[in-house]
């Protein structure tokens, strides 16, 4: 039996989107190419709320992570992190021998503009990474607030985001909060298949990034971006062309449903959820203001079984996720991303108190 997907990624796909991954293939340098790639940044720019190029890579969202971390780094980057999606990029950055330190917050704590002032303050940094939605926590980081600092104060430094879980789900404006390198995976929010990802790319990113010696091949977002400009949108290497087609289809069926209307849906499943934790568990994000909209991580308060529920979820067709890492057992997380309704939702949240009964 099909489990529906209420893990934070991948999650279900609408099947007329998941029909269009079967359409029949085209040459990736003909001029029909292009105009799909150009279609589908095209309408990325609108979701990503920027002017910005938009960069769509064959491979997940760590890609881009990666890459851009290491093609935008000259002097040193701040990495924070709030879970284990941060401390992954401080790890690409090691891994790539990029100059980087990395500042977490206490469990469950958000990224502050705070603790940015503070850690640029050094002048040691010329490039900051945050996780805007912290997938492993469940944690959304107040990124307009760091960006409105970053203008105000440091306006020569790189900000880059990761918005893997959240884009497409949530409010997030790119252009508004200055950001340079925002990064999203389709498997999420988009409700897309997983295994390819985007991100948009500012020219002074792109410009700083040429001044980078070793950016790599694969990943090399300057690369990227003139192959884009050169070739009208076409890439180095053979994308996924099956993803394309349903992005774009995908796509047009996000902006029809509008992006206010999108992100309010996301609010009333994510309120579901909340209002069920708090009343039979209680939320691992403390302070409201920094709760996810496209996923609820819950702490588990009275002791369940999370393996053994899920098990019988899984029995009755739906799938959780139990908490990332250390939390495996201590917390669990429900997502509410994507096409999904606040009836969905709520049929799944049924299914847990019957099983458990709550
Ligand atoms: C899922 C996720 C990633 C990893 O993305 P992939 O597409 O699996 O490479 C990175 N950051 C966050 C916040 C995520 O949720």
């Amino acid at each position: 039996m099909h489990k529906k997907l209420f893990i934070p990624g991948p999650i279900d796909v609408r099947e007329d989107v998941l029909q269009k991954m079967a359409t029949p293939q085209i040459g990736h340098r003909t001029k029909e190419a292009s105009a799909l790639q150009r279609s589908v940044s095209e309408k990325l720019m609108k979701v990503f709320q920027t002017k910005n190029q938009i960069i769509l890579s064959t491979s997940s969202g760590s890609g881009l992570m990666e890459g851009a971390i290491r093609s935008c780094t000259r002097k040193r980057a701040a990495v924070f992190s709030v879970g284990a999606f941060g401390d992954r990029w401080f790890k690409m950055a090691k891994a790539n021998g990029v100059p980087a330190d990395k500042i977490s917050s206490v469990p469950g704590k958000p990224t502050t503009p705070e603790m940015v002032d503070e850690a640029l303050a050094t002048g040691k940094y010329d490039v900051i990474t945050v996780t805007q939605n912290e997938t492993s926590a469940g944690i959304m980081n107040p990124c307009g607030e760091i960006g409105e600092l970053l203008k105000k104060k440091y306006p020569d430094v790189l900000y880059l985001i990761d918005t893997v879980s959240s884009m497409g789900g949530t409010d997030i404006r790119v252009d508004e909060w200055g950001v340079d390198v925002c990064i999203t995976s389709t498997q999420k929010c988009l409700g897309l298949p997983a295994g390819m990802s985007a991100c948009s790319i500012s020219e002074r990113a792109v410009e700083a990034a040429r001044q980078v010696e070793n950016r790599g091949m694969y990943f090399d977002l300057v690369e990227l971006y003139d192959f884009i400009q050169k070739k009208d949108h076409q890439y180095p290497s053979t994308p996924s062309l099956s993803h394309m087609f349903a992005m774009d289809y995908q796509l047009d069926k996000i902006l029809a449903e509008g992006l206010e209307k999108r992100f309010a849906r996301h609010i009333e499943m994510a309120e579901y959820v909340r209002a069920w934790a708090r009343k039979n568990f209680a939320l691992f994000v403390e302070d409201e203001k920094y709760l996810s909209n496209t996923l609820t991580t819950v702490t588990n308060t009275i002791g369940i079984d999370v393996g053994g529920l899920n098990k019988k979820l899984g029995e009755r067709g739906f799938m959780i996720s139990n908490g990332y890492g250390d939390l495996k057992d201590k917390t669990f997380r429900i997502s509410h991303m994507g096409d999904y309704t606040l009836g969905e939702v709520k049929e799944l949240i049924k299914n847990i108190n019957e099983i458990l009964g709550l």
